[in-house]
């Protein structure tokens, strides 16, 4: 992969495709899996010192995170934990999907509110439904994390929420 995501500050859809194998549809269906969008190979290791399961594989601490799918149950503590925002997790169910991610602006979300989807390039993709959310408290990176339900096309593409303001 070209390192033009670096100076554009996002990675695009196909990009992460080529960095790691996405979850079958299968799997995406059965619970949330965790998936990692940590393109950099730098010094880092948190996400594979927390898993509980031992799902995360990093050869050494300069790779790529690699999930095992199959052994991930979905706990979140990788997206809690991670310091580059880069983790998700992602839970079709029907028509929808529920993405687990990672919420560092104020104000954050309550359950139950309806808030602005943003893509990876932060452009606004539509509106979803906030159905969790891990206040700072209670997250062991100290990291609030939301799931949030978006219309299933865009499971993909949604990696960031804006709350609406009054009156929006
Ligand atoms: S969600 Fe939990 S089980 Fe899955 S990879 Fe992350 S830390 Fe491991
Ligand atoms: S903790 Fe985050 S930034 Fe560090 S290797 Fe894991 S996914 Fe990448």
């Amino acid at each position: 992969m070209s390192d033009e995501y670096l100076s554009r500050g996002y990675l695009t859809t196909e990009e992460l495709k080529e960095i790691v194998e996405i979850p079958s549809e299968e799997r995406l269906k059965k619970k949330p899996v965790a998936v990692p969008e940590c393109p950099q190979e730098i010094p880092c290791t948190p996400c594979a010192e927390i898993c509980p399961v031992g799902a995360i594989s990093m050869p050494t601490p300069n790779d790529r995170p690699i999930v095992d799918y199959e052994k991930c149950i979905g706990c979140s503590l990788c997206v809690q934990i991670c310091p580059g925002l880069a983790f998700f997790m992602i839970h079709y169910r029907g028509e929808v999907a529920r993405i687990t991610m990672p919420h560092e602006l104020l104000p954050i979300p309550k359950r139950g509110d309806e808030v602005v989807l943003l893509n990876r390039r932060g452009e606004e993709v539509g509106v979803g439904k906030v159905v969790l959310v891990i206040p700072k408290e209670k997250s062991v990176g100290d990291t609030p994390v939301v799931t949030v339900e978006v219309p299933l096309n865009l499971a993909w593409e949604v990696r960031a929420i804006r709350v609406k303001e009054a009156g929006e």
